[in-house]
């Protein structure tokens, strides 16, 4: 059945960038960058400072005062503060900021904030105020739609192009602008390809909208993945709030924060973007505490987790683990587009040609984009094997184990089908390999006159979109395999 063409260790070899020496170390691996490992006695003193500083607080069971812990808080506001500082909040504003259960909260509060002000200025003016509308690509996360349809503003899709990478271009953005736009929300890292969206053309063409009409639109930027990788892969890039037109920023926390589920971040250039109507003053904790989050307990162990990781890991820590898991991500990329495919990000030969000697591992000397690879069969393979359905690769992959979803791009390129792998630390170069082994394994046992498929040839395709309520995974795709597999259509998120 097989028909092998390609020995995928020779494949994987060539691909990398530091390829293995003969004579290996004592680690087993000498090349010019060395696979980076958390460093253990560092991880021994962030723990003993957390628990010390978290055994003063007191016993829960003791602490009838409350059901919140006193840790969490103090932790809370660590944790913002470092975050602002990674995203270059303002010295002489008050950024102000909070922990969110998540992006989606944090998305939430960004929007609301933004509506809040919108309408104040209507208001104000003598204007309605009842027509709010929010511009963001057809790429967007579904919390981005959440948040316009629960809390009544009306979404303004910007269809996206797949000459400008499956994102907003912001040219096509700005002519969804009007005076009831109550910002315009830049997607940091897609859900879709891990592409970056142009924050600084953003803000450059609503200055210039500003000089003509009057409007000031402010950004939100949602750096859900983006946030946690660009401080450290790509520090001379401005899209944080060095950009003076970006007021708030989230992130999620357990994406690339390297947190488990359940920790976002939402950060205010200044206090005075967080409208006043959001926010709650509370006495009966003991002292006066300001809310304003959707959810008012929230689990604490993601946040201590996540201040073990910068004490432990520093930014330092934080830097090489992006370098890492980009340093993966052009493997795989390098090894999909030397064999069946086409990569739609972090295209390895999309070097900016600075320094390209072969050892240069700075991420800034590539195209920009967190450590995603979306991919698709490429022109050849599809012309030599016209009834293989890239579905089919996903589906045989999780057969081996892997969850790889395939979806269509968004709106204005659907009619392109992504594969997608997010590359995060735990994804080491040994997985790597095994993956590529298993990915060009089941592509090249597709090709052929008589492969795992062949009597499903022809049949219809559906359409479906990762993380989107719209995501149902499309029946024909799993008729005939005698297995259950209903999760497959949705992605696993960033
Ligand atoms: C994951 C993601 C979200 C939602 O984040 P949660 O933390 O899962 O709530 C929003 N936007 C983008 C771009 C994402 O990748």
């Amino acid at each position: 059945m097989l028909s092998r063409h390609i020995d995928p260790d020779e494949i994987i070899e060539t691909c990398k960038e530091h390829p293995h020496r003969k004579h290996a170390s004592r680690d087993g691996r000498q090349g010019h960058v060395q696979s980076w490992r958390r460093d253990e006695d560092a991880s021994a003193a962030a723990y003993q400072l957390l628990h010390d500083e978290t055994a003063l607080d007191g016993n829960p069971l003791l602490n009838l005062a409350s059901f919140q812990e006193a840790d969490k808080l103090i932790m809370e506001n660590m944790n913002k503060n470092l975050v602002g500082d990674l995203w270059h909040a303002p010295k002489e504003g008050k950024v102000i900021g909070t922990a969110t259960a998540g992006s989606s909260e944090a998305i939430m509060l960004g929007g609301l904030a933004m509506k809040k002000r919108w309408q104040e200025g209507r208001k104000a003016a003598g204007k309605d105020y009842f027509h709010p509308n929010i511009v963001f690509g057809s790429n967007a996360q579904v919390a981005l739609e959440k948040f316009a349809r629960y809390f009544d503003v009306e979404t303004r899709l910007v269809p996206v192009k797949e000459s400008n990478g499956f994102v907003m271009d912001p040219n096509d953005a700005i002519q969804y602008v009007d005076e009831n736009t109550i910002g315009i929300i830049v997607i940091f890292g897609s859900t879709y390809t891990g592409h970056f969206e142009d924050v600084a053309l953003m803000s450059k063409l609503l200055d210039d909208l500003q000089q003509r009409t009057g409007l000031d639109i402010p950004i939100h930027v949602d750096g859900a993945s983006g946030a946690f990788i660009a401080p450290f892969a790509y520090p001379q890039l401005k899209w944080d709030f060095k950009v003076p037109r970006v007021v708030s920023i989230n992130t999620s926390g357990h994406k690339f924060g390297l947190t488990y589920a359940g920790l976002g971040w939402v950060l205010w250039r200044d206090e005075s973007y967080l409208h006043k109507d959001l926010v709650f003053e509370l006495h009966y904790l003991g002292s006066v505490e300001y809310t304003f989050t959707l959810n008012f307990s929230k689990p604490a162990a993601p946040v201590i987790a996540q201040m073990f990781n910068f004490l432990n890991l520093g930014f330092d820590g934080y830097r090489k683990i992006a370098w890492k898991d980009l340093r993966n991500a052009r493997m795989l990329s390098k090894a999909l587009e030397s064999t069946y495919f086409t990569v739609l990000s972090h295209p390895s030969n999309n070097a900016k040609g600075k320094n390209q000697h072969e050892n240069n591992d700075d991420p800034e000397h590539y195209m920009a984009g967190v450590p995603v690879v979306a991919f698709r069969l490429n022109d050849k393979y599809k012309e030599e094997n016209p009834s293989v359905q890239q579905q089919w690769i996903a589906t045989m992959l999780r057969t081996k184990g892997w969850i790889i979803p395939n979806y269509n791009a968004p709106q204005g390129a659907e009619d392109v089908e992504i594969l997608r792998v997010v590359v995060r630390e735990t994804l080491s170069e040994d997985l790597m390999e095994r993956l590529i082994i298993d990915i060009l394994g089941v592509t090249e046992a597709l090709a052929g006159p008589n492969h795992a498929f062949s009597g499903d040839a022809g049949q219809p395709k559906g359409i479906t979109h990762p993380d989107h309520d719209h995501a149902r995974p499309v029946k024909d795709n799993f008729d005939g395999l005698g297995e259950a597999l209903e999760q497959l259509g949705f992605s696993s998120q960033c």
